[in-house]
């Protein structure tokens, strides 16, 4: 409920009476709250915890400029009133007026008349805060009683009160969501696909907020919102660089349009941790060498087919999943392409913290001549509904073509509240009530960093968790450069001033490998993800030797203490040798039969064993050094899916056999085989990696790899589909 926050004066000389009238009157109020303080740290505190605080009370006389002060590092929109006596000097600078500071005469007002005032600037406040689409949408909801005769079919929710099942539905969610799940016929609100009315006021105002000359909402997330971008570029023939790391709706993208890709290969280290595209691989050079290989390779398969041909759209996906940024301005001023895509579907936040300023998309100035586009999933990491994603655009562009794109992908019935919370998570990051977000998270996540180091440097004898990151990551939030041949990111030789590591992106590592290689003792990460998803603690992604947490800004210091003292409770456990059991009920109860009596050290011992026996990080480095061959683009593979031209085949005899779907493994999460490319004896590293996950699942029940695109069939045995005669 709204809050409001009072701290009475420091001398009761007859001023407190007038904050007791305004108590009373507050209390009359059934939309009001009040919350009493005594001093400016219970206000900082108050303030922290509770956002339904709405204004501030307080007595200038005894405390002037340091409160509004103390207060607008929090919130600098809050409606503080300060009560003084006439004759009272206020010395205030230039800024203090840009603060939402009132003054109320001690003398002059009644208690109710004051209320008055303080409710008028609550009003004020939210009417500031609130971005224009939602308070649109909300008062319309609000006042919205009217006799509908259109979709949705459910009336503002009264359709579900018709049935016990409904009803029951429509109770969990209760009513606002339903009423402001409205038809597009309702003029008042504008259109999403014609980008009016107040659609387009939420577009412009998130362009503004993210620093973008354009922006679009998408109702269907990023997956769609990079098809809508290469749509709106890329023309049947014309060839496209893509980044290899890319996200399985880019691939989706090129079974869809009949375009040429090649790629741009990025670095992996033995942790399967993808690194970055070289700083070589934008260069004009590398890339008219990619093409002249295209060519050779579609003459030796006899192709009739069109050259490749210089690129008109780049795609790169910034940044990785694990928290590798560019510099995003050395790309730009190099990469020779006119249209730059960055696939920022993991750093919506980018815009809101100057530690990632030259690292994302839309930073700085647009560029002469080129088109920057980028694409977030807004729900990843800020917070809007699942599947609310935006695309942001930089420098010319043809609208029309934009929106015949975007029409082509965007339901003619879209989700209101959708789009209101990709406005309102654009809001949220609005002044320091945004800046105390991010860096809130930020130093949640240096502690947590510091923490993991401590308790690793305190088990030196034994083993700890530790964390993947530079030796010496300082006290503040930044980004870390990733320089050549430092020890901690085993890449090896990397670029100078090209990659850096995200704070909030935390990389623990497991026991297992050093310094690029499979040591005696280890303890594979998919055992601890599973220990602590039977806590509750739901993993971003596993690695062989490594799980990604992100700390967005929805974390706080309990669920951070909460992982910590995981790590320190499996580890205690762990050394105990308890058992499979007790340790993991849930994978037990999977094969209580296979795993009686296991105990939980000779599991670690059994899948280490399976990972070093086949050498599992030298292959997850080698099956993404050389690419398969391309024998038919994406677009073609796929013609022939739909002809019916495939069949089944075993992944042990994929070799030379054109796949069709593509093949993408968890760890590390990137497509190893594109639909049309087939592995021959240059790339048969890309197949021994794959039959490797696969045996971890054969040996071990529960422990089955997700390989999209394979799936394993009542023998054991993973097969996926091929091209039947080519
Ligand atoms: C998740 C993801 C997408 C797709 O985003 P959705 O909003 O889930 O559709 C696209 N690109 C990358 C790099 C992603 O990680």
């Amino acid at each position: 409920m709204k809050t409001i926050l009072m701290m009475y004066p420091k001398d009761s000389d007859g001023r407190d009476e007038v904050f007791d009238e305004m108590k009373k009157e507050i209390s009359k109020r059934d939309d009001l709250r009040l919350e009493i303080v005594n001093n400016a740290e219970d206000i900082m505190h108050r303030l922290k915890i509770n956002v339904h605080i709405c204004a501030l009370v307080y007595d200038w006389d005894s405390m002037g400029m340091k409160i509004p002060h103390l207060v607008s590092k929090i919130n600098d929109y809050l409606p503080i009133f300060a009560f003084s006596l006439t004759h009272t000097a206020k010395d205030l600078n230039l800024s203090d007026l840009l603060l939402n500071l009132h003054f109320i005469d001690y003398i002059s007002h009644e208690g109710k008349d004051n209320l008055d005032r303080i409710g008028k600037a609550i009003e004020a406040y939210y009417e500031k805060i609130m971005p224009p689409f939602t308070k649109k949408l909300i008062q319309f909801t609000k006042e919205a009683n009217r006799y509908a005769y259109c979709t949705p079919g459910h009336l503002g929710g009264s359709a579900f009160l018709k049935s016990p099942v409904g009803a029951y539905f429509y109770d969990f969610y209760g009513p606002n969501l339903f009423k402001s799940d409205l038809s597009v016929s309702m003029k008042e609100l504008g259109s999403l696909l014609d980008h009016e009315g107040p659609h387009r006021e939420a577009e412009l105002y998130i362009a503004k907020t993210f620093n973008a000359d354009r922006s679009y909402i998408v109702t269907n997330g990023t997956s769609t919102a990079n098809k809508i971008v290469g749509m709106s570029i890329a023309y049947q023939g014309e060839t496209l660089l893509i980044d290899r790391n890319c996200h399985k709706s880019l691939a989706n993208f090129l079974m869809m349009c009949d375009v040429k890709p090649i790629y741009l290969i990025p670095t992996r280290n033995t942790y399967g941790i993808i690194g970055g595209i070289p700083k070589s691989e934008f260069t004009t050079e590398v890339i008219k060498n990619k093409i002249k290989k295209a060519n050779a390779l579609a003459k030796k398969n006899n192709k009739n087919n069109t050259p490749f041909k210089w690129p008109i759209f780049a795609v790169i996906t910034n940044s990785t999943y694990d928290g590798l940024l560019y510099n995003t301005d050395y790309i730009k001023n190099t990469l020779d392409v006119k249209n730059i895509h960055f696939d920022a579907a993991w750093i919506p936040y980018a815009c809101f913290s100057s530690i990632y300023k030259g690292l994302f998309g839309m930073s700085g100035k647009a560029i002469k001549d080129k088109t920057i586009y980028e694409t977030q999933s807004t729900h990843k990491l800020l917070a809007a509904f699942s599947q609310v994603s935006m695309i942001h655009i930089k420098g010319t562009y043809d609208e029309d073509v934009m929106n015949e794109a975007y029409m082509m992908h965007t339901s003619t019935s879209p989700f209101y509240p959708f789009v209101a919370s990709a406005e309102t998570a654009a809001a949220m990051m609005h002044g320091n009530p945004g800046k105390y977000l991010i860096t809130s998270s930020q130093k949640i996540a240096m502690n947590f960093r510091h923490e993991i180091k401590k308790l690793n440097r305190q088990n030196v004898k034994g083993w700890f968790f530790d964390v993947w990151q530079p030796s010496d990551i300082g006290s503040h939030a930044k980004c870390w450069p990733l320089k050549n041949n430092e020890k901690w990111h085993s890449y090896g030789k990397v670029d100078d001033d090209h990659m850096f590591l995200d704070p909030i992106k935390i990389t623990v590592l497991t026991p297992g490998l050093k310094h690029g290689k499979l040591i005696d003792f280890g303890i594979p990460a998919c055992i601890i993800a599973m220990y602590l998803s039977n806590l509750g603690i739901i993993v971003e992604k596993t690695g062989p030797y490594s799980i990604l947490f992100l700390f967005s800004i929805g974390i706080d210091k309990a669920k951070s203490l909460k992982l910590l003292s995981a790590f320190i409770e499996f580890k205690r456990e762990f050394d105990a040798n308890l058992s499979v059991e007790k340790m993991l009920p849930n994978l037990y109860s999977e094969d209580p039969v296979f795993y009686k009596k296991m105990l939980i050290q000779d599991l670690a011992k059994g899948i280490h064993g399976i990972y070093k026996k086949h050498q599992l990080p030298d292959f997850i480095y080698k099956a993404y050094n050389v690419l398969p061959e391309q024998h038919l683009t994406p677009f073609q593979a796929y013609q022939e899916l739909l002809k019916g031209n495939v069949k089944k085949c075993n992944l042990k005899d994929l070799k030379n056999n054109i796949c069709v779907e593509m093949l993408l493994p968890y760890p590390p999460g990137i497509p190893v085989i594109l639909p049309g490319e087939k592995v021959t004896d240059e790339s048969e590293n890309i197949l021994k990696f794959l039959l490797t996950l696969c045996e971890v699942g054969k040996y071990f029940p529960g422990f089955a790899t997700d390989i999209h695109g394979a799936w394993q069939e009542d023998d054991g045995e993973y097969y996926t589909k091929v091209i039947k005669k080519s």
